[in-house]
């Protein structure tokens, strides 16, 4: 095993020199290994003095460190070894140089934009390899005229369908335009006055069209009353922890008394959910800095988490002053309701991956995206550790993090 000496890592680093077979790129070997503890990112235990080994733009194998070919460069050695954080869901930043700058550079090598105007899928769609956090993208939101987002959001976040014909014919559109997932929104609102949902047979229609053409289905649900009709359309994905319920007859708790459990026809749901293998995003970064802070966020967490279900990973940034970065308020929430932090990172690697459609991104295994985060401190007893990382590789490239 070569282990590079500092200075012709810092050399490898900036590109100045390449250490055995160049690299398209031209800074990196074509064959090269990190050494340290590996976190797969998939919930198992870390891997104490394992080398991830790196050929091209993916991860060839993961073994013993002592195993490892003495021929093979080594661009690290020590610390932590993680798959990229995956931001499952956010909004706004659609270029490639920004996501760049925004999210890859702070360790975020992947995000799923949960809905936008039509006009930002090309810039979405534009993911250039090893230099800018891969985006899965949606599209602007399914739902009925005058219902949620078009009322609180610009109009052009809404797609607006009125049959299910018409809904599989967006639906296509959208895959044509680059789209890998749809959102559909269930929400009624906080106010008395509902406003309309999509009716079951179009929701439906919008699920069914995605799913034959591979995308993922993303629904909006923070009421109660949303999510029947959401699990019923063939949701994969509930994003936002439902939270609230409005009825006709006024607003109804969603937690028992006691405030640590939700309600029976909430269980129910729940359970429903871990049992069709329903990702829940509880983006509760956002959601705690709004008027509904409290149990009602982190019960159905803690409950669904009990279960077995499993989560993704999403700030919804920008909204509500979160940040972009690495997502750590969203990882401490999340631990705080009840995961424990090998379940957190396994959520912000593996369970977004699942989220976004991303089949080979979010763990460390061979045939998978070098896609690879190297931290100093112990990821598993504190996330700080993943503020700073020391190496940040985004399809088998180190990413300049000057
Ligand atoms: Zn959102």
């Amino acid at each position: 095993m070569t282990t590079l000496s500092r200075r012709a890592f810092l050399a490898a680093l900036g590109g100045l020199a390449a250490l055995g077979p160049a690299s398209a790129s031209g800074a990196e070997p074509d064959l090269f290994a990190l050494t340290g503890a590996v976190v797969p990112g998939d919930g198992s235990p870390a891997l104490p003095d394992h080398a991830v080994l790196v050929r091209g733009e993916r991860i060839q194998a993961v073994l013993p460190a002592g195993s490892l070919d003495r021929e093979i460069p080594v661009l690290h050695s020590g610390g932590f070894i993680l798959p990229g954080v995956i931001n499952c869901h956010v909004h706004r930043i659609h270029d490639a140089g920004e996501r760049r700058e925004r999210y890859l550079r702070h360790g975020v090598t992947a995000i799923g934009d949960a809905a936008s105007p039509l006009p930002a899928l090309a810039a979405l769609t534009r993911n250039p390899t090893g230099t800018t956090a891969t985006a899965a993208c949606a599209g602007p939101m399914f739902c009925p005229p005058g219902g949620y987002p078009l009322p609180v959001h610009s109009p052009d976040h809404g797609l607006a369908v009125t049959s299910p014909l018409q809904a599989r014919e967006k639906v296509r559109e959208l895959a044509d335009l680059g789209a890998t997932m749809v959102k559909l929104a269930f929400e009624p609102g906080p106010y008395p006055n509902p406003w309309p949902l999509l009716d079951p047979g179009t929701a439906a229609a919008i699920a069914d069209q995605a799913h034959r053409l591979g995308m993922v289905v993303r629904c909006h649900v923070q009421d109660l009353s949303g999510l029947a009709p959401a699990l019923d359309a063939g949701a994969d994905v509930i994003d936002h922890v439902p939270h609230r319920w409005m009825t006709p007859q006024g607003p109804r708790p969603v937690l028992e008394p006691d405030e640590r459990t939700p309600i029976p026809q909430y269980r129910t749901l729940l359970e429903r959910m871990k049992r069709n293998n329903v990702i829940m995003v509880p983006t509760l970064d956002v959601l705690t800095r709004s008027l509904w802070n409290g149990p009602s966020l982190s019960a159905p967490v803690r409950a669904f988490h009990a279960m077995g279900g499993r989560m993704g990973l999403g700030n919804d940034f920008p909204y509500r002053r979160t940040d972009a970065g690495m997502p750590v308020r969203e990882m401490r929430l999340l631990h705080a309701a009840g995961p424990d932090r090998s379940d957190v990172l396994a959520a912000a690697t593996s369970g977004s991956a699942r989220a976004c459609g991303f089949k080979k991104r979010g763990r460390i295994a061979p045939g998978m995206a070098a896609d690879l985060l190297v931290v100093e401190g112990d990821p598993l007893t504190g996330f700080a550790a993943l503020e700073r990382p020391t190496l940040v590789i985004k399809d088998g490239r180190v990413v300049d993090r000057a």
